[in-house]
């Protein structure tokens, strides 16, 4: 098969890259390179299977078009990420974000071509469930307050592909993603393992926003690639969504903890109130688990690896780079 795979040169994209060409697929990566890099791509770019790489938008129709000679299947992962990235220009993202998997979506459409939509557990919002299913109800704070047109935006992108599927018969699938991890995620938009672990290796202070009691489950990169290309690849699986993630929780206070042990640092832990961290108004979310029920009885999705691999292969993926994760 050839793929697209738009954000290709992303942190999940460049995963997802590296395992389609591991199974001995073609890969035509689309990426503009706002948060992806080409550092990325380097380990594998000069593999035959890696068709093309083009640097463009998403929303740019006719860029998209130049992409699908002979491709047979569309992972959309393309998209303005990163809580820092969103509130320091809220506007553009929420553009990238509405249009450009529009524009995929409506290339697909052209094509007859399967997709994947990439969406996040960002959608739920401040729905504090334990365990919230692909049926759990959005609990979201005003549109005014930047921080949830990143759920606004994703949701409708949804509902797109949910409705390409329905009056068009695009075969489309969702994922929902949540707190997805590893190596090659950079700190800088915001992202905590990684910040956490850099700051540790650089003996810099830990920086937990808030109160710290906040809590996550973080899912390693490689357990959540082979998904989506089981996902794509089975028609079954198609017009609806699946969430994707690990079911190990923990607070941020406690993820600082042990960061610190794991790499031996002696950075302290330091708090920092929201507002200062994001500016004023800024609302979190008190807890975010998944219930991936569905794709495990679907695909039999299993995450195997824990929270002390993800925080080690980090460690060493930032070790080797050499990897600056600036100061908070
Ligand atoms: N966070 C933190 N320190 C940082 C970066 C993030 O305490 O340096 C917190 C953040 O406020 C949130 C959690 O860690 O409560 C996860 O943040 P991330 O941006 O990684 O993911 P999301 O908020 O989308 O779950």
């Amino acid at each position: 098969m050839r793929c697209l795979i738009t954000g290709g040169a992303g942190f999940i994209g460049s995963h997802l890259t590296e395992h389609l060409l591991g199974l001995g697929h073609e890969v035509v990566v689309l990426d503009d390179f706002s948060t992806g890099s080409e550092r990325n791509l380097a380990p594998f770019s000069g593999h035959p299977g890696l068709v093309r790489v083009v640097r463009g938008s998403v929303c740019d129709r006719e860029t998209v078009e130049s992409c699908m000679t002979g491709v047979d299947a569309i992972y959309h992962l393309a998209a303005a990420v990163g809580v820092f990235t969103i509130l320091g220009n809220t506007l553009d993202c929420l553009r990238t974000n509405l249009h450009g998997t529009e524009t995929v979506l409506e290339t697909a459409r052209a094509h007859g071509v399967p997709i994947l939509v990439a969406s996040t557990s960002e959608i739920y919002g401040k729905n504090t469930a334990d365990g919230l299913s692909e049926e759990a109800d959005r609990v979201l704070g005003s549109p005014l307050k930047n921080r949830w047109s990143y759920a606004e935006a994703k949701a409708l992108d949804e509902t797109l592909a949910h409705l390409y599927g329905v009056e068009y018969g695009v075969s489309t699938v969702i994922v929902r993603l949540f707190n997805t991890v590893g190596p090659r995620q950079s700190g800088q938009y915001g992202m905590v393992i990684p910040r956490f672990v850099g700051q540790a290796l650089a003996g810099e202070p830990i920086t937990v926003f808030g109160d710290g009691t906040q809590v996550r489950c973080f899912c390693h990169v490689h357990d959540i690639v082979p998904a989506l290309v089981t996902l794509l690849e089975d028609a079954d699986t198609h017009g609806t969504v699946y969430n994707l993630g690990n079911s190990e929780q923990i607070s941020i206070t406690a993820l600082a903890q042990r960061v610190v042990e794991a790499t031996g640092s002696s950075s302290p832990v330091v708090k920092v109130p929201y507002e200062q961290a994001y500016g004023p108004g800024f609302e979190d979310m008190q807890r975010r688990i998944p219930d991936c029920t569905r794709a495990r009885e679907r695909i039999g999705f299993r995450p195997r690896r824990t929270l002390d691999e993800i925080i080690a292969a980090v460690a060493e993926d930032l070790e080797r780079q050499g990897r600056e994760i600036p100061a908070s």
